[in-house]
């Protein structure tokens, strides 16, 4: 292990970096969402860790902004992000004792919807979804209706329902790897952007405007950010794209009790909704490129969601309680990228978690702590089929 001096540094009076000591750590950690929180979680196990979060307060961009479903057939039933979610879901339903005081988890079930016309689609998306999993059935329209009695005619003739499909606290499991890492020792330091990356020596060297921090590995898991983080350091990118996705909340009418009803998702993603504390969020799917950034809604978008949940359903909305967007990172084949970069010593990717980074966190957090010290992928994981090279950042060159 690393020598470490804990003495950390700040901004002097003028606001400027001020570099009086170097914090050396085995591990310094970019970013603060759930991919590094849970990378941090994992490999803090192994020595002194660090994350350094450019905003204030750390989950404020991607992670704080989804749908928070986990489904173990995301994708279709897609055997990459299946390896990941199956070993995760482990971890969500028994996370170890302390981890948190709330269930991680809780019971939503999911309704595939599609109009009359999709119904050959949507009997094709059920045959492959039976290659995953048991747990999906079709229901005809009086089964839809007791599931979802506001749904409109529109998507009631057939549906595919999975029940095993759950609501995440996605709060209560970043926390929870935040937590970790501090009754490890580590720290999580926010308000401390990398602005300069060098390498001298087999250490990077990460500066901001808390100080510098040394280590031999940095771990680069700055979401949207991650290609720009990379070219900080003098590493090729990976062409991570962003793009923002919307989500709506709305009242519904009163009295009426929609606790209960699935997450009802369209099968050509043209929407979603589900309950959410007495609401309803919906959101119509958008996929719109962007840059890294600070994503907010568009009108259109907002409009969009109400359009298609009245439309779904017998909901006439007249007021939208609040929207967000945030925004969705993939590379160029959706899937995750965990390894270290080829052209240099000590640097590793852990980016591209799209629409899928909470409920794959705990499996690529193991992931991380295990490549990162030269080990393979962990052996339950693998048995699912995951291999280094599926998710490694070469397979983007
Ligand atoms: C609308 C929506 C719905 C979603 N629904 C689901 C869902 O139902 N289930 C699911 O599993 N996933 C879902 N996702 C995806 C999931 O939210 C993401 O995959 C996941 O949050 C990505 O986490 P992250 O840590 O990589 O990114 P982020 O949470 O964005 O974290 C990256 C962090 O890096 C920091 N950073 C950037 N640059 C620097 C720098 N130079 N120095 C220091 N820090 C830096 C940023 O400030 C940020 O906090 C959804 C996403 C969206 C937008």
């Amino acid at each position: 292990m690393i020598d470490h001096r804990v003495s950390l540094n700040g901004l002097n009076s003028f606001g400027k970096i001020i570099m009086t000591d170097l914090e050396n750590v085995d591990f310094l950690i970019i970013g603060g969402g759930i991919a590094g929180a849970s990378a941090g979680y994992e490999l803090s196990k192994f020595g002194s860790c660090i994350i350094l979060e450019k905003e204030n307060e750390t989950g404020y961009h991607t992670t704080g902004r989804s749908a928070a479903i986990y489904t173990t057939t995301y994708m279709a039933g897609d055997p990459v992000i299946r390896s990941l979610v199956l070993p995760s879901g482990k971890f969500l339903h028994h996370p170890p004792k302390g981890f948190s005081d709330y269930p991680l988890l809780t019971p939503r079930g999911m309704l595939y919807l599609a109009e009359k016309k999709k119904t050959d689609q949507l009997l094709a998306l059920y045959e492959k979804l039976r290659q995953s999993t048991q747990d999906v059935k079709i229901l005809n329209k009086d089964e839809i209706k007791k599931i979802i009695p506001i749904l409109s005619d529109k998507y009631t003739h057939k549906a595919i329902f999975e029940e095993t499909v759950f609501d995440m606290d996605v709060h209560a499991i970043h926390e929870g790897f935040l937590k970790g890492i501090r009754q490890k020792g580590g720290k999580i330091i926010t308000g401390a952007g990398a602005e300069k990356i060098t390498f001298k020596d087999g250490f990077w060297t990460v500066w901001t405007a808390k100080g510098s921090f040394k280590s031999k590995i940095i771990i680069n898991a700055a979401g949207a950010w991650a290609d720009k983080v990379a070219l900080l350091a003098g590493i090729s990118p990976i062409h991570i794209q962003p793009c923002r996705r919307t989500l709506v909340l709305v009242s519904p009418p009163k009295d009426l009790e929609i606790n209960n009803y699935p997450f009802c998702y369209e099968i050509d993603e043209e929407f979603y909704f589900k309950p959410d504390a007495g609401k309803i969020l919906v959101s119509p799917a958008d996929i719109a490129p962007s840059e890294p950034c600070d994503a907010q809604p568009e009108e259109i978008d907002i409009a969009y969601g109400a359009h298609y949940l009245e439309e779904a359903t017998d909901i006439k909305i007249t007021k939208i309680d609040h929207s967000w967007a945030g925004l969705r990172n993939h590379v160029k084949d959706h899937y995750p990228v965990a390894g270290f970069a080829p052209e240099a010593s000590g640097f590793f990717w852990l980016a591209g978690q799209d629409g899928f980074g909470i409920k794959t966190a705990p499996a690529l957090g193991r992931i991380t702590a295990a490549l990162v010290r030269g080990k393979d992928i962990p052996k339950d994981i693998k048995s699912h089929g995951l291999t280094k090279e599926m998710i490694c950042p070469k397979r983007l060159k």
